[in-house]
């Protein structure tokens, strides 16, 4: 285990390297790290008085944002982009300090945030409108696709940056200005990221006030979303919150974009290849800890296979070595916290009283060596159906297995949650994975064959369905989110013949 005060000297160092001022680290919020449970910093926070002068800067920010031409805006994502790859590491120390991921999925995060610059920068002259035919002579119609306004991003722990860079690459090259409420538990990863956009701005000579960083609890992020001066809030984080965000927005008629909780499976067929389902499972279930919205937390294996799949999962368990995530050849990281630890305690005694066995895991380690800090043994229990407690999303490294005996079955089961987000088949029968990919197949905004529920990548939109909120961000048109669009109908006819036939003066 690393030594507390290793930790934070790592991150002041990585934090001095993106620009951030170290002497301004004071305030009333602490900023803890899961590894070791103790505190790294104090930060300020925001007042309700600082929040509110940050929406009007960003709105008066916008007034000239909005007419710099989209090409030229895509020159801030870019040198963004070009500064966070210059500091990659440093931002990764601060991740897997805050937030407990192991550093190659912490460089991975950074590599999403260089891989949504590139492709803003790309979209950046790719912002099209249609043009329509008139039922008018003389006539033509065309859509034009404008700045949105501020954009409000409110986002969760266990994408502490990426999520943000999804939103901001495409809002600033769409026109917008963005005011950021990080998650309170990974605040120094936040202003780290934000101190590079800063310098960013600076380098291009772009509008100073055109990003804001709220350092805020969610009392303080209400006071953006319920701000009419707020275009757009995109806030990512748990159903739970997306129920109370999502009513305050639409009472002002502002605009929402919701990423909320999955609960996503895999089906596992007789004809799957079953060491890379395997492998897929292993990573899409303990891969940062359990604490991915697109987590694998449901498997549904046909009763054919399901005993010796189960084998092997718990010998692939036995493997896995828990532990410091700033040690390379340790795989599983801490939870973020001890509410995590408590709420996967009690998850596995409702599952064992619903008539669950647990097969491996759950219990915590490490306690000794880091007192202050949730490592767990990840956890595969087998259940005997759709219980209550699998229809919740549970943040921790805990996988259900479930059985089925005709594909009809494993879908009504696979569909059977109110989350939407991430699915995927395995399965070596073009027909079985055609159904799974078809209408009447994963109701998911990630529907996979092959491979696990977690780790997409950028161009494709990401999001999910019912209770996951119905929310695209990242990749193919999610950039119209970002703008308002306007029909244009432009007579040079000389004439004014009205549509429909319609005949007036
Ligand atoms: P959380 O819901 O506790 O908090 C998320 C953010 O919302 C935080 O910044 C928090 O301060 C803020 N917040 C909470 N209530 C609010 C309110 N009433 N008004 C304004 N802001 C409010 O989530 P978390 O524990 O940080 O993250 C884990 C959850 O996020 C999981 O459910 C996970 O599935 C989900 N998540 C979803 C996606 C996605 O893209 N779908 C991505 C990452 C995480």
């Amino acid at each position: 285990m690393p030594e507390a005060a290793q930790v934070a000297s790592l991150v002041r160092t990585s934090l001095e390297a993106c620009g951030v001022d170290i002497d301004s680290l004071q305030g009333e919020q602490e900023a803890r790290s899961p590894l070791t449970g103790t505190v790294l910093t104090m930060v300020a926070s925001s007042s309700f008085d600082d929040i509110d002068r940050m929406i009007g800067e960003a709105a008066e920010a916008f007034t000239s944002w909005r007419d710099v031409p989209a090409p030229v805006r895509g020159g801030l994502v870019k040198r963004w982009g070009e500064l966070l790859t210059e500091h990659k590491d440093d931002l990764a120390n601060i991740i897997t300090a805050e937030a407990g991921k192991i550093t190659s999925e912490a460089l991975g995060e950074v590599q999403e945030m260089i891989d949504i610059c590139d492709f803003a920068v790309g979209q950046s002259r790719q912002l099209y409108g249609k043009t329509m035919p008139s039922e008018r002579p003389g006539h033509r119609l065309m859509e034009t696709w404008h700045p949105l306004g501020v954009v409000g991003i409110i986002s969760a722990f266990n994408f502490p940056v990426a999520v943000y860079s999804w939103n901001t690459a495409l809002a600033l090259i769409c026109g917008d200005t963005v005011i950021w409420k990080p998650s309170e538990t990974t605040v120094l990863s936040a202003l780290a990221v934000d101190a590079l956009l800063g310098q960013a701005v600076k380098d291009v000579g772009a509008p100073a006030n055109l990003h804001k960083l709220a350092i805020t609890d969610r009392v303080g992020g209400e006071r953006l979303v319920d701000d009419p001066r707020v275009a757009l809030i995109s806030a990512t984080g748990s159903v739970r919150m997306g129920r109370e965000v999502a009513p305050r927005v639409a009472a002002r008629f502002g605009r929402a974009l919701l990423e909320l909780g999955g609960n996503n499976a895999a089906i596992v067929a007789p004809s799957a290849d079953l060491d890379l389902a395997l492998t897929g499972i292993v990573f899409a279930a303990v891969g940062t800890a359990g604490q991915r919205c697109t987590s694998m937390r449901r498997l549904i294996v046909h009763e054919s296979i399901v005993t010796e799949l189960t084998d092997k999962l718990v010998a692939a368990y036995g493997t896995l070595r828990i532990g410091s995530p700033l040690q390379s050849e340790n795989l599983v990281g801490p939870l973020i916290n001890q509410g995590s630890f408590d709420a996967m305690q009690a998850t596995l005694t409702a599952a064992r009283a619903q008539g669950g066995t647990v097969l491996c895991g759950g219990d915590r380690v490490l306690a000794a060596e880091a007192p202050g800090a949730y490592y767990v043994q990840p956890a595969v229990v087998r259940m005997p159906g759709h219980t209550p407690v699998v229809a919740d999303e549970t943040f921790a490294p805990l996988l259900y297995v479930m059985t089925y005996r005709d594909l009809n079955e494993a879908l009504t089961l696979q569909n059977g949650v109110p989350q939407g987000l991430s699915s995927a088949i395995f399965t070596n029968d073009q027909i079985e994975a055609e159904r799974f990919l078809s209408a009447s197949g994963s109701d998911c905004g990630i529907a996979n064959v092959n491979i696990g529920t977690s780790g997409a990548e950028i161009g494709g939109a990401f999001g999910g369905e019912k209770e996951t909120g119905g929310g695209r961000e990242s990749g193919s048109d999610s950039w119209k989110n970002y703008m308002r669009q306007a029909t244009n109908t432009i007579n040079y006819s000389g004439m004014l013949p009205l549509a429909q036939g319609v005949k007036f003066l």
